[in-house]
């Protein structure tokens, strides 16, 4: 099962980057590449029955498997970045953190109005960075049309706060 072969390589860092986080670190996965070409196979065939136009990846770890899925899948990539990295005329949308807040960015002129867009981070944990960029895709007028995330920490908790946008979410670990 790919859910096993992942878990095996991701590792737990206790202590970061706070005091009491346990960090999933994806990094040990990127070294194994018929794993990360597996994974990649196994989002798209789950997507098989989505429809959707773009991906959408959230930085910085978003793009690592938004981007090769894209690519995979022959659908053009959209970097959601953090505030001032963007060149061009952006949207934002700012969410709570558990201690103040972050800004997400995206191009003003990412995708036409009416785009399905799929969107994709490495990691789910409460669902604000997700739920955050949701609302920046649908203030630019397109949908989302779905959600992939290599894990989710406690998927029925979160995935909850992303139905309301689309109930197609997609883990691979989690
Ligand atoms: P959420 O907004 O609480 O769902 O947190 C998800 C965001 O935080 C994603 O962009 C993740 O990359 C990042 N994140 C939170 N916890 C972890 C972790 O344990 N490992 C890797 N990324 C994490």
């Amino acid at each position: 099962m790919i859910e096993d072969q992942l878990k095996a390589v991701i590792r737990d860092i206790p202590d970061f980057p706070k005091p009491g986080i346990v960090f999933k670190d994806i990094t040990p996965l990127l070294q194994h590449s018929e794993l990360v070409e597996l994974a990649v196979q196994e989002f798209a065939r789950r997507l098989e029955n989505i429809e959707f136009d773009v991906i959408a990846g959230i930085e910085s770890r978003g793009f690592l498997f938004g981007f090769l899925l894209a690519q995979y899948m022959k659908k053009p990539f959209i970097p959601i970045r953090k505030q001032g990295k963007l060149p061009y005329h952006t949207v934002s949308e700012s969410y709570k953190l558990e201690y103040g807040q972050a800004t997400i960015e995206m191009h003003e002129d990412a995708f036409p109005k009416g785009t399905k867009v799929l969107l994709h981070d490495d990691l789910l944990a409460t669902g604000g960075t997700v739920v955050a960029a949701s609302k920046l895709i649908e203030k630019v007028g397109g949908s989302v049309a779905g959600y992939t995330f290599v894990i989710s920490l406690d998927f029925l908790q979160s995935a909850g706060r992303l139905t309301r946008f689309n109930e197609n979410i997609i883990s691979l670990v989690g």
